[in-house]
């Protein structure tokens, strides 16, 4: 019965979500909700109304049909003011849906922008994000329908009841009685369904990431040209199929209850009737009243039914509502610090004694890293894939926080800086930075969000880039569109994005630590000779730190740092490394070779 109680967990939560969302088509959809449920067992009790004026008529023989002609414009008025009800009640609702969709994404991606990076990069919550996402625009406003119709029909009931409870409160305990078996069923296969539903989730997600590589274009060309399609399209069919299989199980279980059940309610329906008819014939109640207790015995009925159907249909939206709150409600750390500037400006950068551990991770990806550079100091970090150095950058970015140790930036460790204040100071560039799919310029311009729009800013951060000759030449210069999502977008090499990149970079003048993380891997090895010369230019009392492969860029750098499985193996600069013998030397007598 949990389960089945969970089908009411979040009605109250999406009420509320609705009523914050427009006061007044609320209170209009709640006043017509209970319109439609009271006047349709009024017009059952003026329909008996009418038969007996009729009757009454015919039995003292008179021709006098003014009251008859006045009932029946009383029941149309009062059907037409039910038609009324429901097209308000549709009205609202699409009114409501649309207004709903917008405020549920805008919390959801409120929300997103509060997250840590590992709040992303863990595979269970970014399922959750996901599908509240998906089902934003229907979920909440289905919730409240069904919620309000189950209010409806329980108001039908009840004044059906209330009317019928004249003839005899025998039958409303008939009408009751009879549906609770079904009811008791509907209960337990909501509450099934609503466990195949949380359980089955890896499934789903499965399936929603197959979509994505078979239906988007940067997926497409490596899909295409290892002749995948079929392979991942099969998985998908798989996992449908076993979905398939549980859901038919569970849709056949239930109608057969359903129905053997509904059986149950049909006959009682029918006895009724015989009831009615043979206390009609006894002359215990009249022509009129006896065609007012079909009515009202049928629409009590239908009700039922009604209620039982809205509850078979709420387990669903209220699945969705929990993953939806589960996601808003997920803690993140408060902001913790407040300081805009260090005690020691001189001090630089310091790690001391750094180790990190990734969530749920086995081996630590850092471990006991010691380092200082002062400002002017340059840092390139040396290492295989793998061994640490992206890390590195993440804590220093404060993206994580160190398992151990602390990281001190001006003397003040990272933990106490006030978050803007932190970022404002650091420029970065990751090797898999974000092309945007908008203008050239704001793809350069979103690099400082205060010059965002700046042309003349764009200029000058794309000529240190080096990106401005290209730029130059595209159809519409700095307000080209980007990317193939869009009318006219257009696609720049790999090299070319790798510019844009840069220019980004170049657009943070007053951020005094830069960081590039191997964005120029796909520049040939003059162009990343000549952009390193801009950044030392800038950089005379700045910190720069690179993570490159090509020694010709490593060997400019003040101090080389060499990482292997998280650790500090060797640490200098080229000469004394390279005396040194190590495995920096070896590395880059490697590549040297290569170049010969
Ligand atoms: P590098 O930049 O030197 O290639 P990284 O710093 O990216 O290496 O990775 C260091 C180690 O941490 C690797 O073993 C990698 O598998 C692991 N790692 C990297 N990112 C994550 C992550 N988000 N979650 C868990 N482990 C990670």
């Amino acid at each position: 019965m949990q389960g089945f109680f969970g089908v009411f967990r979040y009605s109250r939560r999406a009420l509320e979500l609705v009523w914050h969302t427009n006061r007044g088509l609320s209170i209009a959809f709640a006043l017509l909700t209970v319109v439609a449920g009271v006047l349709p067992p009024l017009t059952a009790y003026v329909t008996g109304m009418i038969v007996d004026a009729a009757n009454a008529a015919i039995r003292a023989h008179s021709e006098d049909a003014s009251q008859v002609v006045n009932l029946v414009i009383l029941e149309g008025i009062l059907v037409a003011s039910i038609a009324a009800a429901q097209r308000g009640i549709t009205f609202c609702q699409s009114l409501l849906r649309a207004q709903l969709g917008q405020r549920v994404n805008e919390m959801i991606l409120e929300k997103a922008l509060t997250l840590t990076l590992a709040h992303f990069e863990d595979s269970e919550f970014y399922d959750k994000l996901t599908r509240a996402r998906r089902e934003a625009s229907s979920r909440p406003l289905s919730l409240v329908t069904s919620t309000f119709g189950l209010l409806q029909n329980a108001l039908s009931l009840v004044s059906s009841g209330a009317l019928l409870v004249r003839f005899s409160p025998w039958a409303v305990a008939v009408l009751l009685l009879a549906g609770v078996p079904a009811f008791v069923a509907e209960a337990k296969f909501s509450g099934d369904a609503f466990r195949l539903f949380r359980w089955r989730t890896p499934e789903t997600r499965m399936q929603t990431y197959l979509e994505t590589v078979l239906a988007r274009e940067d997926h497409a060309k490596e899909v295409k040209l290892y002749g995948l399609g079929q392979r991942l399209l099969g998985r998908y069919r798989d996992i449908f199929h076993t979905l398939y299989d549980q859901d038919r199980a569970l849709t056949i279980r239930r109608d057969l209850w359903g129905f053997s059940l509904g059986l149950i309610a049909t006959v009682a329906l029918y006895g009724a009737y015989a009831w009615i008819g043979i206390s009609t014939v006894r002359r215990l109640i009249t022509i009129g009243q006896m065609t007012r207790y079909f009515i009202l015995f049928r629409q009590g009925q239908a009700a039922v039914s009604a209620i039982l159907s809205a509850l078979g249909g709420m387990y669903e939206d209220n699945l969705y509502l929990s993953t939806l709150y589960e996601y808003l409600e997920t803690q993140v750390p408060e902001p913790s610090g407040s300081v805009a500037r260090g005690p020691d400006p001189a001090d630089g950068i310091r790690f001391e004694n750094v180790s990190f551990t990734y969530p749920g991770a086995q081996q630590p990806a850092l471990e006991g890293v010691s380092l200082h550079l002062p400002p002017g100091a340059s840092l390139a970090l040396v290492g295989e894939n793998g061994s640490g150095k992206t890390t590195l950058i993440k804590l220093l970015t404060r993206l994580y926080a160190p398992t151990s140790g602390r990281i001190l930036l001006d003397g003040r460790d990272l933990a106490d800086w006030d978050e803007v204040a932190l970022r404002e100071r650091i420029g970065v560039i990751f090797q898999d930075f974000n092309r945007y799919q908008m203008l050239v310029g704001e793809n350069v311009g979103a690099g400082d969000d205060r010059y965002f729009d700046d042309e003349e800013r764009w200029r000058t951060a794309a000529e240190k880039g080096m990106a401005s000759d290209f730029v130059e030449r595209l159809p519409a210069g700095y307000y080209t569109q980007l990317g193939k999502w869009f009318r006219d977008g257009r696609e720049l090499s790999g090299g070319q994005w790798q510019k844009i990149a840069l220019s980004r970079a170049f657009m943070r003048t007053r951020a005094d630590i830069l960081v590039l993380d191997e964005p120029t891997a796909s520049m040939d090895a003059q162009a990343e000779a000549e952009i390193f010369e801009h950044f030392r230019q800038l950089s005379q009392s700045r910190i720069t730190i690179v993570i490159s492969h090509r020694f010709s860029t490593v060997r400019m750098a003040g101090e080389i740092i060499v990482l292997d499985r998280g650790r500090i193996i060797e640490r200098g600069s080229h000469e004394e490394l390279m005396r040194l013998g190590g495995r920096y030397a070896h590395l880059f007598t490697l590549q040297a070779r290569g170049y010969r």
